[in-house]
């Protein structure tokens, strides 16, 4: 058989079912990433910020050379997966097609619109369950998370991350250099001084922050008690923007967990790291279950009442998202998030409650703003959170906002974080 890969949110060769299927079936696979218009050209730039848009392209080097390395090479397409694919399995003569499995809408109706055009192969691999593992079916996913987590818990399989060492001898083919001058023109990201940690792209680069905040820091052995912080690199493991690409899978970090957990000690900061992955299945799942209405102003929750908006809304949400309300604690983050790719948890569930609540705008908005600006954006966990926040999710006290000065009281209590992030502007040495 002759077939076609196509990466999407997978940059990696570990622990992929996808790929190894594809490597298994097929005696020539050509292996393939599309530059998707609706994502990379520049009138859709409000989906794709040169933080993310540097990290894509430095995993899709770390993966060009990790390919090569195996004998293999990647080819890279422009446009629309629906046209391009079809297209390229014509040119050489490809019978199938290979995809990872995604959660969200618009992926999965890229999925559903190519099965339509060739034959599709897809199979999941984003989550840390696997959906077949699930004690109910994807529709019938608890209402809440605690009982998402109850039920999991009470029987928990996570399958073994599968080692992928094939030679990619039978995907070689003449290689096509990654083209930069073609790229959407994003100014590339100037690092601002005051950014704590520098994300580098791949699943090299990783894998290094695993190991460093795993076994160098040993920061995962206190992470419950740190994780709500807001200034260093340390509290909690940044390793977001790595799931999110799909460079590390979440079972390759849950049995390095385990791992740690044989050699150093179980304890209720190594668990609470398996509990925030629960977290971000739970939103993968949600998004499965829900589909396009995770994008709807009232979300799953159609029938609540809708909120008045504000007469000066464009006005309130142009201050937000540059640092510039009334509220410093907020300006603080959005500062960060803008200049640098990145917020801390704490400070996302604070802004987002701030936009909706206290600014009363669409939560909408705000989401947008983040799938632009952060380097981690993954639409499930995104757009599933904000919903949460919004009060038209799977929260179980729907409409809770937090009080801003206090939360700042608590997680700044000496305002060094507000002074660190208070100018909207990155410092330039005198
Ligand atoms: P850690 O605290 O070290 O947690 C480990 C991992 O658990 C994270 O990398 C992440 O994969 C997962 N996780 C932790 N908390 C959550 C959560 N609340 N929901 C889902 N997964 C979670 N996370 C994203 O990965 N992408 C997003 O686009 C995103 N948008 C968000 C928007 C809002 C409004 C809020 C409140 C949260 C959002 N999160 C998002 C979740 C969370 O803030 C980040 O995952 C976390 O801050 C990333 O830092 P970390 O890797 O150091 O996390």
């Amino acid at each position: 058989m002759r077939g076609v890969f196509c990466f999407r949110n997978d940059l990696r060769l570990t622990d992929h079912p996808a790929l190894s299927l594809a490597l298994e079936k097929c005696q020539r696979l050509f292996l393939v990433y599309v530059f998707e218009d609706r994502i990379w050209k520049a009138s859709s730039s409000r989906k794709m910020g040169p933080f993310r848009a540097k990290f894509i392209l430095e995993s899709l080097r770390d993966l060009d050379v990790e390919i090569k390395s195996r004998q293999g090479c990647l080819h890279y397409l422009y446009g629309c997966i629906e046209e391009e694919i079809p297209r390229f399995m014509a040119e050489m003569n490809c019978t199938h097609c290979f995809l990872q499995e995604e959660d969200a809408w618009e992926e999965q109706q890229t999925e559903k619109n190519l099965s339509k055009l060739v034959n599709l192969q897809t199979i999941s691999g984003s989550t840390l369950i696997h959906s077949q593992d699930l004690p109910f079916e994807v529709h019938d996913l608890p209402p809440t998370f605690t009982q998402f987590r109850k039920r999991v818990e009470e029987n928990l399989k996570i399958r073994e991350p599968l080692r992928t060492n094939h030679n990619l001898q039978s995907c070689k083919n003449p290689q096509k250099a990654l083209p930069s001058s073609d790229l959407p023109k994003l100014n590339p990201p100037a690092l601002d001084p005051r950014s704590s940690f520098l994300f580098t792209g791949g699943s090299v680069p990783g894998r290094l922050r695993m190991t460093q905040w795993f076994w160098e820091e040993n920061a995962i052995g206190t992470y419950k008690i740190t994780r709500n912080g807001l200034l260093g690199s340390t509290f909690s493991s940044r390793l977001s923007p790595w799931l999110a690409q799909g460079c590390l899978s979440p079972r390759e970090i849950f049995f390095e967990i385990k791992n740690y957990e044989k050699s150093r000690g179980a304890n209720e900061s190594t668990y609470w790291l398996i509990f925030e992955l629960f977290w971000r299945d739970y939103f993968h799942f949600v998004a499965r279950k829900y589909g396009a209405q995770l994008f709807h102003r009232k979300g799953i929750h159609p029938q609540r009442p809708n909120r008045n908006e504000p007469k000066d809304s464009h006005e309130r949400f142009d201050k937000w998202k540059f640092g510039a309300t009334e509220n410093q604690f907020v300006n603080a983050n959005m500062n960060e998030l803008r200049l640098s790719g990145w917020m801390s948890n704490r400070g996302r569930q604070n802004v987002a409650s701030y936009l909706i609540h206290d600014l009363g705008l669409d939560w909408r908005w705000g989401a947008e703003w983040f799938e632009r600006q952060l380097i981690d954006f993954d639409p499930c966990s995104n757009y599933g959170n904000w919903l949460y926040l919004s009060g038209y999710g799977n929260d179980p006290r729907p409409g809770r906002s937090f009080n801003l000065n206090k939360q700042a009281e608590i997680y700044d209590p000496t305002g060094e974080y507000q002074r660190l992030w208070s100018s909207a502007n990155t410092p330039t040495s005198s």
